[in-house]
């Protein structure tokens, strides 16, 4: 039999999300529970995938089962495409398996020609309805489909408002929105050289195309990129016929949430617009009202409403995020998704959901985005500075769209964001409203303040998702953004100028307002974390390299840290010098001379990461990086080197000269500057092993066991040459303390040999720790520090998907760590293996390295808590045994 690619919407369930994207699986669950949806049917994400495998067309066969799915969709609403008695006007909206708010298209009031128009102008006896919808539906064909900005339709829009003296779109006459609907259209052949279609079924062929191409448009794909969303997926098309919120005012839509999205409060939160159709809530084109008003506009909608929140709620076991249609009085239920919530709301209805005994502990853990608790760990107004700031530095108040607080300096476009952010300014975004273009720029905001909307209005769903923060709805600002300038209070603001914003009070400040990271210990969040702890089976370390950041990390839950890397503890001022010493020393004794200086300093670091930790595995790495990157360029700085070292310029510019590598990344680093300067290793264990036998005897309580890593490894004899060094050296020292201290010598696996033969590695290695940012240079064979410049290319021709180097590659160098694990656990029992690469701050990469059983994973202390999180859910999704 044919594959099947339509569905009708009585034909599907909530379990078809993979075929029929989120929106369509949701809205064959609301017909079977029997809520008010009205019918249509969902063309499966498969034609979607069939489409771009065709070379972007719909083939005949699924042409043909559409227009029969179009023939039973009549049939059900009693209604024709292009009918002069009873016409069908629809809607044509995309819905792909993970929810992707604002990224794809939708085009509504499909069917309207002038005979259509007039039809239902005469049947309705509102004419003023009748041609909203055609020109709404002009704007959205030409916009969405044939890709005419919209900011000419808008223009039209204005002019016309200001000619009739009005200040909102709805107080526009029938006669009036006629004559738009006809400027539309001659706007529509001015740009693009022909006619407004007026089939429509031509028109439905079109969106339907426009709704797959958008699942390849350029927000989509950073949206993809960012979420982990596979490009493969591909995304459904839902044909739904229309209700139409624009009838008058026993009319409107909206969109509700059950609980807040922002905090997590239960109780029913949203906004709604009368006579209004849905894209005027989200575009935030006028400001809508709250939710509880239709308790006194439309009391029993209101009722009713309420119910059926109630009963999607408790269906689905989660907070939703609906929308919905009030068409003559009439309630009709458009979407129902699990709501998107910033990472606060996310913990508190996670343990509240547990409370009410609507959930187990495993789901609730399951049901937070382990990325977004990053959220909770940005920035608030210090309270000091806040305290600080005079009222009348209050200039204004919006709606408190995303929390957290942020300062900087004023820019107006999206471009402008980006340019700033990129050289690591601090701007605030203040925009009319933002669109789906602007999300680059959004990224890089620290803040974001647009004139319109609400909180489901762009520009706050998307900051929400973002962790960044955002007022929006500031309707006081005048905005004059030709100029780049805005009017509020009474003064003038330029690019440039100074702005805070609270995203969780609304309000807008004239001046800097230091901020300070948030507290990530308060209730829920602790709750979920110990929750987390408890079902994961992978232990979390971090990888820091000062006291602070080892505290910071400790105090986020982290278990040790994973790697240290002693580098970044030379290019200090006070020992650079030291350093540059023993890189131009000639013989061993000058070089010992020189590392004699810098060995208490790293002792002193050590015994700083190993009190922060208190007691739980500190894993040093020995110098990495090739020695040319610790020599000066500056000229001031070669005169000076040569003079501590007794020689001359030209001498010390021969030596920094024969220091040059043509491929420094796999020239003589890692453990290959032991093999050429076992002094450099033996210093380092000196400094490791009496950091660790200092903190013992300061708390006798501790198990202290420093683990020493060699880093670069890639054949076993090397292994045992530097781990000799290394235990030599140990050993003498432990000896002469009188103490009895454990240590280890473990290797990273960076390089694809070592991973092929660690069955070998693993005699001589106590454990090992990926180091996948080199394993995935060397496997895929680009260097990290220049991939950048042409992965884009490989992303827009979709080889790769993802950065290899943010998101493990499970396929090659997950393939190369699976074999590594098993030939060092199979020989070595005791052997435990981790990972301190980029990947261990990764949910998805962290969900691997569970699989293949790891025993921890090491990331950036402001990872730790999302790696603990992340590490439970891959326990609960695949436990182990
Ligand atoms: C790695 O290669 O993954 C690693 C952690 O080491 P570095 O990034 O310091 O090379
Ligand atoms: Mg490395």
């Amino acid at each position: 039999m044919a594959k099947k690619y339509c569905y009708l919407f009585t034909e599907g369930n909530a379990k078809m999300r993979e075929l029929l994207g989120g929106k369509g699986a949701n809205l064959a669950e609301m017909t079977n529970i029997g809520l008010p949806v009205p019918q249509g049917f969902t063309i499966s994400t498969e034609a979607c995938t069939q489409y771009y495998e065709d070379g972007r067309k719909i083939n005949d066969d699924i042409q043909k089962e559409i227009m029969t799915y179009i023939d039973k969709m009549e049939k059900i609403c009693g209604k024709k495409f292009g009918d002069k008695e009873n016409p069908l006007l629809v809607s044509v909206r995309s819905g792909a398996r993970a929810s992707m708010p604002g990224m794809m298209d939708t085009i509504l009031n499909l069917g309207l020609n002038e005979d259509v128009v007039n039809t239902i102008a005469t049947k309705s006896g509102n004419p003023r309805w009748a041609w909203d919808c055609y020109r709404r539906f002009i704007q959205m064909f030409s916009d969405v489909v044939m890709e005419v900005g919209k900011k000419y339709f808008e223009k039209l829009i204005d002019k016309m408002k200001e000619e009739k003296g009005v200040e909102f779109d709805v107080d526009l006459t029938a006669d009036d929105l006629k004559a738009l609907a006809h400027q539309f259209k001659a706007e529509y052949k001015n740009q693009l050289g022909k006619e407004f279609p007026n089939d429509p079924k031509e028109q439905l062929f079109e969106a339907i195309k426009a709704v797959f191409r958008s699942w390849d448009n350029p927000r989509a794909n950073i949206y993809r990129m960012d979420h982990d969303i596979p490009y493969s997926w591909g995304t459904a098309v839902n044909v739904q016929m229309m209700a139409f919120g624009n009838m008058g005012d026993d009319c409107g839509t909206g969109v509700a949430f059950t609980r807040n999205p922002a905090t997590g409060e239960k109780g029913l939160m949203g906004e709604f617009l009368m006579n209004a159709q849905g894209e005027d809530v989200v575009a935030g084109v006028r400001t809508p009202m709250p939710i509880s008003k239709m308790a006194e506009v439309l009391p029993d909608v209101y009722k009713q409403f309420l119910q059926v929140c109630n009963t999607l709620e408790n269906h689905y076991r989660d907070m939703q995020d609906m929308e919905f249609t009030i068409e003559q009085g009439k309630l009709y239920m458009l979407q129902t998704r699990n709501g998107k919530r910033t990472a606060a709301a996310a913990i508190k209805i996670a343990c509240d959901l547990i409370d009410e005994k609507m959930i187990s502990e495993q789901e609730a853990l399951m049901q937070i985005d382990a990325k977004s608790l990053d959220m909770l760990l940005h920035p608030q107004f210090d309270p000091k500075a806040l305290k600080a700031a005079d009222k009348s530095n209050v200039v204004g108040k919006g709606i408190a769209a995303s929390p957290g607080a942020a300062a900087g300096s004023i820019v107006f476009t999206a471009e402008d964001a980006v340019i700033e952010g990129k050289k690591g300014n601090k701007v605030v975004l203040v925009r009319l409203e933002t669109s789906p273009e602007d999300i680059e720029g959004m990224k890089y905001a620290q803040g974001i303040l647009t004139v319109r909307g609400g909180q489901t209005s762009h520009a706050a769903v998307v900051a929400r998702g973002m962790g960044t923060c955002c007022v929006s709805g500031c309707g006081d600002i005048k905005m004059d953004e030709e100029n780049k300038r805005f009017t509020l209070g009474g003064k003038v603001y330029k690019e440039g100028d100074a702005l805070s914003l609270d995203g969780s009070t609304g309000n807008i400040y004239d001046i800097m307002i230091s901020t300070v990271p948030a507290d990530p210990n308060s209730g829920y969040f602790g709750r979920i974390m110990s929750l987390a702890d408890k079902y994961k089976a992978l232990g979390v370390r971090t990888n820091a390299d000062t006291p602070n950041d080892a505290k910071q990390a400790a105090a986020f839950g982290a278990q040790g840290i994973g790697l240290c890397r002693t580098e970044h503890m030379f290019f200090e001022p006070t020992r650079i010098g030291a350093f540059r010493e023993m890189i131009c020393s000639d013989t061993v004794e000058e070089r010992e001379a020189a590392l004699a200086k810098i060995e208490p300093m790293q002792q002193a670091d050590f015994e700083g990461l190993m009190e922060a930790l208190e007691g739980q595995p500190v894993t040093i790495r020995f110098l990495d990086p090739p020695l040319h990157e610790f020599v000066p360029t500056d000229e001031a700085d070669i005169a000076a080197l040569a003079k501590t070292q007794g020689k001359t310029v030209a001498q010390i510019k021969q030596l920094i000269s024969d220091l040059h590598e043509f491929n420094p990344m796999m020239g003589h680093r890692g453990c290959r500057l032991t093999v050429t300067y076992p002094e450099i290793a033996v210093m380092q264990t000196k400094a490791v092993i009496k950091a660790a036998i200092a903190v013992q005897k300061r708390h006798p309580k501790w198990k202290v066991v420093p683990e020493i890593m060699i880093p670069l490894t890639g054949e076993v004899k090397e292994m045992a040459f530097v781990k000799k060094t290394v235990v030599n050296t140990a050993d003498e020292v432990i000896k002469a303390s009188g103490v009895n201290l454990k240590y280890e010598v473990g290797t990273m696996i960076e390089i694809p040999r070592a991973a092929l033969t660690a069955d070998e590695i693993a005699k001589e290695a106590e454990f090992f720790c990926f180091g996948t940012n080199d394993l995935t240079q060397m496997t895929f064979g680009f260097s990290r520090d220049d991939a950048g410049k042409f992965l884009p290319s490989y992303y827009a021709n979709k080889i790769y998907e993802f950065d290899p180097f943010a998101k493990l590659d499970t396929v090659g160098v997950g393939k190369l760590m699976e074999t590594a694990v098993k030939l060092g656990k199979g020989e070595r029992k005791t052997l435990h293996c981790g990972i301190c690469g980029e990947h261990g701050g990764d949910p998805s990469s962290i969900e691997f390295c569970h699989a293949i059983g790891l025993d921890y994973v090491s990331c950036s202390p402001y990872r730790v808590p999302i790696a603990r999180l992340a590490a439970a859910q891959a326990n609960i999704k695949n436990p182990r045994k």
